[in-house]
């Protein structure tokens, strides 16, 4: 095992780290998974509390999806999706547009190249319809939209952002709705409203040059876990309309079940223009993401004129391995109905985490599906990494952020490991030293 950690010290710069603190905190070797659990080198086994990033929904190793992935291995493992059609993507694309109620689907590999794809069709759109001076974009304070250099322009988190300013475009942020940021004795929906007035008061002066407006729909989720009241989405998609501006749904975090609808927008009741999908979509298993828009948008590329075409592309456009996890994805949740079924598992889970709740170092406990997130009222610099180590020796795998404690199970998870994690969450709060 320390041969093991030597070696990806080496030879693997990890995402999101500085390395030189893996001397001091090395990552977790992992030899296996079994649904919610992931059993390292060593044999113990860690509950993965936040799905592995976010992506994991029905568990590391399950028998079904692997079961669907055994089968497209037999029939075809790629082929490039300009100038070739396959069945998974195919139907992929039909189902995903049913439940959308967007579609012609645009495919990318991550979540950050479906922001790209998002961004480069809205302010082509404009262009194809007369508007090139169209082409700016809003997002909300504190954003994330990924890190490739067009998503991180809209993306709003300095220690992500500064660094690379020189190399962005300028983008224009209104406030964001969190719910954390009310006034004492304002309710979350009084201040969405508001920060909605603040929205209202940037497109009327800005419409005119603006493309889009992209949103992280109820949670934005790597700012912390902020959430909001839908309002906020509702007054969002009035104003849009009003005035000319696409509205691009980024539920790559939210999507898939997260918030306790299929997809977060349907709480607001509202249908974006685009919608960026990706993390949860393949079940955690593999790369991919997804792009839908409206027959209005589609129809603007539409014509003789190759150039008025989207001519974006990646190689692995499409992967048929990734669309069959997918589909595996979406007959489980048709097959368990896991939307319902969640909805009676996130109640005991709140149950359960009550105690957490009411620790004296809590402040903001928040919930809204199958996330669960609060702040630690007294953390000291450094507190992620010591929460997050303090938590392994729980054998609970979590990383905060912040000074925000999260817990995004994946939907397999029993009220017996919740109970077990709102126990290790309680013993990691109660250490002085943490
Ligand atoms: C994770 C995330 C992204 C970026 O996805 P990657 O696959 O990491 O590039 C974009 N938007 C949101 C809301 C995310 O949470």
């Amino acid at each position: 095992m320390d041969e093991l950690l030597t070696r990806t010290r080496t030879a693997v710069w990890h995402p999101c780290t500085q390395m030189k603190q893996l001397d001091t905190a090395p990552p977790l070797p992992v030899a296996r998974g079994e649904g919610p659990w992931l059993i390292g080198s060593d044999g113990r086994r860690y509950l993965d509390a936040v799905s592995s990033w976010w992506v994991n929904l029905f568990g590391h190793c399950n028998p079904r999806i692997n079961a669907a992935l055994v089968d497209q291995l037999g029939k075809i493992e790629h082929v490039m999706l300009a100038g070739a059609t396959h069945e998974p993507v195919v139907e992929l694309s039909e189902r995903l547009a049913r439940l959308t109620g967007l579609g012609h689907a645009f495919y990318g590999s991550d979540g950050a190249s479906a922001t790209e794809i998002a961004l480069k069709m809205s302010a082509h759109y404009w262009r194809n319809t007369g508007k090139a001076e169209k082409n700016g974009f809003l997002s909300l304070q504190n954003a994330y939209h990924g890190e490739t250099v067009g998503a991180l322009s809209v993306t709003d988190i300095p220690l992500f952002k500064s660094t690379y300013a020189p190399l962005l475009r300028h983008t224009a942020q209104v406030p964001t709705p969190d719910a954390r940021r009310a006034e004492p004795g304002e309710s979350a929906e009084a201040f969405a409203l508001r920060c909605a007035d603040a929205l209202e008061a940037h497109l009327d002066e800005y419409a005119a040059t603006t493309a889009a407006f992209i949103v992280e729909p109820l949670v934005q989720g790597a700012a912390g876990m902020a959430m909001y009241h839908p309002v906020y989405l509702e007054r969002a998609r009035e104003l849009c309309d009003r005035y000319a501006v696409h509205l691009i749904a980024d539920e790559i975090a939210v999507g898939f079940g997260r918030t306790g609808s299929l997809f977060a927008c349907e709480q607001a009741g509202i249908r974006p223009d685009f919608i960026c999908l990706s993390k949860a979509i393949t079940g955690g298993y593999l790369p991919l993401s997804a792009v839908f828009t409206t027959d209005a948008v589609y129809a603007a590329f539409y014509g003789d004129d190759t150039a008025r075409g989207f001519l974006h592309s990646h190689s692995y456009t499409g992967n048929p391995l990734a669309c069959r996890a997918a589909l595996a994805v979406l007959d489980i949740f048709e097959q368990d109905r896991v939307i319902a079924a969640n909805r009676v598992k996130a109640e005991a889970f709140t149950g359960l985490l009550d105690k957490v709740a009411a620790h004296k170092r809590v402040r903001h406990f928040r919930h809204l599906g199958m996330i669960w997130a609060f702040d630690v009222a007294d953390a000291r610099p450094g507190f992620s990494a010591r929460f997050h180590h303090a938590a392994l020796a729980q054998g609970v795998f979590l990383r905060p952020i912040g000074h925000t404690v999260y817990v995004m199970p994946p939907y397999v998870t029993t009220v017996d490991e919740v109970r077990t994690l709102a126990d290790a969450l309680c013993a990691c709060l109660d250490r002085p030293d943490v």
